[in-house]
């Protein structure tokens, strides 16, 4: 897994702590102030650090300390190279520490506004501190400005997000601003969204967004008990309807565990009958961090007793319009006619794959596993994909060209199982 922060040596503090890492001919470009550039000059050392001091940019990135009479701060021992790459948003503090707080690379960026948070879930993979973190917030606004143009989606989560109120309203403006064409997934749990005259605030704060809000009963007992709020289920469900009056995007997402799991068709009807109106709703497996760790024998159950409900469930909401789609989840636990609903969701950073994937059938489409999720946390259900998926009789390979006979004798033919679950995964959300 690739760290998020290392070390490295400052020769002197820069003025702005986060700073955008680019290599000189894109600094060059002009995209980004050249006072908040970090110039990455690793594979590149032969360039006079006088004329980038003159120019104005905000410090160089170096595997070398020698920067002669120049007076720009040299960035340089980092303990781990491979944590900072071209394109990132780094915080430099004055020891020297650095941490990513946007990465290029990725599939996915969050941005993290606040550690706290009104519910105390079961499962909470980010446990919740009552610190006061509002410096969150100024340094999201720093940041935002230094993030890609072209970055498809962010998130905002905490904590829970909407305890800022209008600081968070600040944020999402700022990402409308700057990132005209991102879209923005707002994670919360949409309890004080109940507030009519929050959620018309923050509704209106910015464009392309997408809230995401966990619901986990179709009862008040069971989402309560989960949360650990009494009175949870009501604000949730009066914080969603405000947000479909205002027509805005709103996804449900369903954390599956031994809590959540033994209504799920009867959840699923739920939502078509009391929320039709959400754009998306998510079958998110379970991340074996924070809470969820120390509540494991409360949560744990094999996907394979809840297999045959979900995807139940799951068609139920397809069938009826509902983009629906299950995240976290390896292919081999579930049943195979489900396959083109289950995304690659876990991010990179966090995405690990077993022994037993190595000669599956449909390893590149399958989102594989958490790496924090040991071996007490895996399915008695992972084996190779391959008697599931129709074998080319010419080439005894799975891409198929010279029949469809697949489907035919009940198995998926591989190019239609990757032609299906490619539409699903560029189904756009909204
Ligand atoms: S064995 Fe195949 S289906 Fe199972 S987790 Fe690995 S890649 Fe996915």
């Amino acid at each position: 897994m690739l760290a998020l922060h290392t070390h490295s040596a400052v020769t002197t503090a820069p003025r702005h702590k986060t700073l955008k890492v680019l290599r000189l001919g894109e600094a060059l470009e002009g995209e980004f102030p050249f006072e908040r550039i970090l110039v990455d000059l690793r594979e590149n050392a032969q360039v006079d650090l006088g004329q980038l001091a003159d120019m104005g940019f905000g410090a160089v990135l170096s595997d070398t300390v020698d920067g002669g009479t120049a007076t720009i701060p040299i960035i340089h021992a980092l303990h781990n190279q491979d944590v900072v790459a071209p394109g990132d948003v780094v915080r430099i503090r004055d020891q020297g520490q650095i941490s990513v707080l946007y990465r290029r690379k990725a599939n996915a960026n969050a941005l993290f506004i606040t550690e706290r948070c009104n519910s105390y879930c079961l499962m909470c993979s980010q446990p919740p501190r009552d610190d006061n973190d509002d410096w969150r917030v100024d340094e999201l606004l720093d940041l935002v400005p230094l993030i890609d143009r072209d970055v498809p989606h962010l998130a905002i989560t905490g904590g829970e997000p909407t305890l800022l109120g209008s600081r968070l309203a600040q944020v999402m403006a700022c990402v409308g601003t700057h990132l005209p064409n991102t879209q923005l997934n707002v994670l919360t749990n949409a309890r004080r969204l109940a507030n009519p005259a929050l959620a018309d605030k923050l509704t209106g704060a910015s464009q392309r967004v997408l809230w995401a809000v966990p619901l986990y009963a179709d009862t008040a007992g069971r989402h309560d008990y989960v949360v650990q709020a009494e009175g949870a289920f009501s604000e949730t469900i009066n914080g969603l309807y405000n947000l479909a009056e205002h027509k805005a995007a709103i996804e449900i997402r369903i954390v599956l565990h031994r809590q959540t799991i033994e209504r799920l068709l009867p959840f699923a009807e739920f939502i078509w009958r009391t929320i039709p109106v959400v754009a998306h709703v998510a079958f998110m497996g379970l991340e074996p961090m924070g809470f969820a760790k120390v509540n494991r024998d409360l949560l744990y159950v094999d996907p394979l007793e809840y297999r045959d409900a979900l995807e139940a469930a799951a068609w139920y909401l397809h069938d009826r319009g509902i983009v629906t789609s299950i995240y976290n989840t390896p292919w081999c636990v579930l049943p195979p006619d489900i396959w083109p609903l289950a995304r690659k969701s876990i991010s990179d950073w966090k995405n690990m794959y077993v022994s037993e994937c190595e000669n599956c059938a449909v390893r590149e489409m399958c989102g594989g596993f958490f790496r924090s999720a040991g071996s007490n946390w895996r399915s008695r259900g992972i084996r190779p994909m391959n008697e599931e998926v129709c074998t080319c009789p010419r080439t005894g390979e799975n891409t198929c060209v010279t029949c469809s006979g697949g489907q035919a004798r009940g198995l998926w033919c591989f190019q239609e199982l990757q032609r299906r679950h490619s539409a699903h995964c560029q189904t756009p959300r909204p």
